[in-house]
């Protein structure tokens, strides 16, 4: 299997696309680490539950996340695969969007990321080998009315990510992002059947994505199937945004 022996961390695997990721990297043979505040069930629906670990961990507090990455670099030879998918979203448009709701956003969203990097990639540099693949979003390259505090957070993990793997390409190690459509998770369940179907309609392939598939391309970016690709913002969303 592509992953075999690898040691990977996923943040948010206890739901939607994180949960498809987590369950994509043990098929493959990774020793899974999932980081999210509640629901341990990354890995449900697998026959195998496979080698598969949840830690509690709120990403927004730095104290946690470092503590938590610590005991997981203390009991593996490193961590090889680091998937930062942990997002969520505080509509409103700018004029009536508070303080709290731009900062929940970009705390999670994009400085949580830094934080987990901060730690994974620093280890990574020293062993020489790893991949990155952080989760962005179509909006973050378009914009999108409603979701200022969103799209600046995935603008920002694109040009994070982009940054990082130049600083740490010398050193073996890969960063990459992907960037999905309109994904049939939790995030997306409360939109109406209205914004759905004109969604829809704008999509070239005419349905929306299922998380399953955005973690394949994610196992692909984690492997060495992907050796040579770094920097790279890769779209998974049925062509909406070409
Ligand atoms: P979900 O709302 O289904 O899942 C969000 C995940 O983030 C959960 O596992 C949740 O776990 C975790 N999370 C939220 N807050 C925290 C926190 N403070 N600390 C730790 N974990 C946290 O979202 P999706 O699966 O839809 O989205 C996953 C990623 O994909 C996000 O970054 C999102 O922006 C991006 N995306 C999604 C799209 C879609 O259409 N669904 C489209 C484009 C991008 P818990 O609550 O247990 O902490």
């Amino acid at each position: 299997m592509s992953l075999d022996g690898a040691v990977a961390v996923v943040t948010g695997g206890s739901r939607g696309i994180g949960a498809a990721v987590v369950r994509s990297l043990l098929r493959d043979g990774a020793k899974v680490y999932s980081l999210s505040r509640t629901a341990d069930d990354g890995a449900a629906g697998l026959p195998d539950r496979g080698d598969y670990t949840w830690l509690a961990t709120d990403l927004t507090d730095e104290a946690a996340v470092d503590a938590r990455l610590g005991e997981v670099l203390a009991e593996n030879r490193g961590v090889q695969v680091l998937v930062n998918n942990a997002g969520i979203t505080r509509d409103g448009l700018v004029f009536r969007m508070s303080r709290q709701d731009w900062d929940a956003v970009l705390a999670l969203n994009l400085t949580a990321a830094f934080l987990t990097c901060k730690v994974v990639a620093r280890d990574m540099a020293r062993r020489r080998a790893g991949s990155i693949v952080n989760i962005s979003s179509v909006v973050g390259l378009t914009g999108n009315p409603g979701q200022t505090n969103y799209c600046a957070s995935k603008a920002g993990i694109i040009g994070f990510s982009k940054s990082l793997a130049r600083e740490v390409a010398g050193r073996g190690v890969r960063v990459n992002v992907v960037a999905p459509g309109y994904i049939e998770t939790g995030m997306t369940a409360s939109l109406g059947d209205r914004v759905r179907e004109t969604i829809t309609g704008l999509i070239p392939l005419g349905r929306t994505g299922t998380p399953e598939e955005v973690a394949e391309l994610v196992a692909f970016l984690a492997s060495a199937r992907s050796a040579y690709v770094t920097g790279q913002v890769l779209q998974v969303d049925g062509g909406l945004s070409m």
